[in-house]
């Protein structure tokens, strides 16, 4: 594994969203999204980059938190943004 962003947020406890119900950016929108992201760092749920808005890798250009999650039901794989590595059974 090349990636230590992983590493460092599991260190740190952080909300869970598999409450998550959809994008809250796009919601307030009204807009649609097509998958959801979930940051490993925060908590925070965005859209993925299939969806028009692309919420989940603006978040990461705001807050330069490095990695997420799918919170797609049956998918465990994550992506690390610096290093561009998708990682399996997050
Ligand atoms: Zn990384
Ligand atoms: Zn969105
Ligand atoms: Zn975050």
């Amino acid at each position: 594994m090349k990636c230590e962003h992983f590493r460092d947020v599991k260190a740190v406890s952080h909300p869970r969203a598999s409450h998550a119900r959809g994008c809250e950016a796009c919601v307030k929108m009204g807009d649609a999204w097509v998958h959801l992201r979930e940051c490993l760092a925060c908590g925070h749920v965005g859209c993925c980059d299939s969806s028009k808005n692309k919420h989940a890798t603006k978040h990461f250009h705001t807050t330069k938190h490095p990695v997420m999650q799918t919170v797609e039901p049956g998918e465990h794989w994550g992506w690390c943004y610096v290093d561009e590595l998708m990682v399996e059974e997050v």
